[in-house]
């Protein structure tokens, strides 16, 4: 869609298992290892079994499929789980995993442990596009869209660390998914819905929709096909009431402004209540008033607002709201009946926070320099957005 470069299959030739639908499976049996029509449905189901339901590592272990199968298999195909390239644990028990694609490509997954629950914060690109001024991942260049077996691949090594297979044990520890790491993932709708049937599927990883949510920065013409596709829960990262602001803070606004926005939230064809993520940037959008025209734009609309305390990174423009003023703010939410819980940061320490996803390739694009040009936006002077052209082909 963007006009990015698939990954490189030259480092191997070999057919990449993870992401293939049982359909796609039955057709590919067929037509490169040559099995019967007759058994190729029966044989795609097997293996599909053994991908996601019992999370094998390996070929060989596949042990219902016929022997010759498995050796043809092993010739012609990898299963192409990423590696691990480093694991960190937070005081909190937040784990962050660096993973790194068979082409070389890294991107990093958060598993966050609750009482009763426990979600794993997705990818869906490498970087992203859209240069959100309080987000880390936005000081990234977009390197690449991530593929359906990529997205799955990070869920099954989550599953390896916690011991979570099969699919159907009932006390598994990765109960929820949050499609909220790096990547705007309706900008890769493609890969991201194709990964995401499999993990619904309760033949498959079995992870139901309710205990899924996926945030954007509001690609408005997507959001509706995700709802009829999906149906999993929307987070819409809003983080400021006006356009004014909304543009500077999140340069998508420029081209689906807030109303519009709204609009596509209200006709959102799942009958749950959206959250909407808003960012607590001190004397930013964080006075009375912002709270105030908040409860207004949201009037009619089964919603939950999530106050996300900012997050700092190295060289961001903007410190985090005094805790009084969250509370302010919330309580002025809340009395007009919305829910306005305060997000409590995790991972903070090992950098595995709410925007603070970023990996060592392409370091540095516009971060050192964010300060300067906010000050400079905020004084009225005319510029591109810092990305120019970046919303081309969407
Ligand atoms: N691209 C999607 C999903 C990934 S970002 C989106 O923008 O919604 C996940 C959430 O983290 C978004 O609500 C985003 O606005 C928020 N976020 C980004 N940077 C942050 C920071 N430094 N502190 C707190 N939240 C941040
Ligand atoms: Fe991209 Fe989301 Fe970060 Fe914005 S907040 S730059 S859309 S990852």
């Amino acid at each position: 869609m963007l006009g990015l470069a698939e990954p490189s299959a030259g480092c191997s030739a070999k057919k990449r298992l993870l992401g293939m639908g049982h359909l796609q499976l039955a057709q590919w049996l067929h037509d490169a290892l040559g099995e019967p029509l007759r058994t190729a449905s029966m044989r795609a189901r097997q293996l599909y079994h053994w991908l996601y339901v019992r999370g094998v590592g390996t070929i060989s272990e596949m042990t219902s499929l016929p022997k010759e199968l498995r050796l043809a298999l092993e010739n012609r195909a990898e299963i192409g789980r990423p590696s691990i390239v480093s694991e960190q644990i937070s005081r909190d028990g937040t784990r962050k995993w660096l993973l790194r694609y068979l082409d070389g490509q890294e991107v990093e997954t958060v598993y966050i442990p609750e009482e009763d629950r426990g979600a794993l914060c997705v990818s869906t690109q490498a970087g992203c596009s859209l240069s959100c001024k309080f987000c880390h991942t936005g000081t990234m260049r977009l390197a690449r869209n991530l593929t359906a077996g990529e997205i799955l691949g990070q869920i099954l090594v989550a599953r390896d660390a916690l011991g979570d297979w099969p699919s159907a044990r009932v006390d598994r520890a990765l109960t929820n998914i949050v499609i909220m790491g790096m990547g705007e993932p309706l900008l890769n709708y493609e890969n991201v819905a194709d990964a995401f049937r499999i993990v619904v599927d309760g033949d498959a990883l079995g992870i139901s929709r309710r205990r899924i949510t996926l945030s954007t920065s509001g690609i408005v013409p997507k959001i509706e096909r995700w709802g009829s596709d999906l149906r999993t829960g929307l987070a819409i990262s809003l983080h400021a009431v006006r356009d004014e602001l909304r543009n500077e803070l999140v340069p998508i606004n420029r081209k689906w402004p807030i109303s519009e926005l709204l609009q596509a939230c209200r006709r959102y064809p799942v009958n749950r209540p959206i959250t909407f993520e808003y960012v607590m940037l001190r004397g930013v959008n964080d006075a009375d008033a912002d709270a105030r025209e908040l409860v207004r734009l949201l009037r009619g609309l089964p919603a939950k607002v999530n106050l996300i305390p900012f997050n700092p990174w190295p060289g961001a423009p903007f410190d985090c709201s005094d805790p009084a003023r969250i509370r302010s703010f919330a309580s002025i939410i809340e009395a007009a009946g919305y829910p306005s819980p305060v997000r409590t940061p995790r991972g903070r320490d090992i950098m595995a926070a709410c925007g603070q996803l970023r990996t060592a390739a392409s370091r540095l694009r516009r971060s050192t320099n964010r300060a300067s040009q906010f000050a400079a936006a905020k004084a009225g002077e005319a510029r591109e957005p810092s990305d120019g052209g970046a919303f081309g082909g969407l």
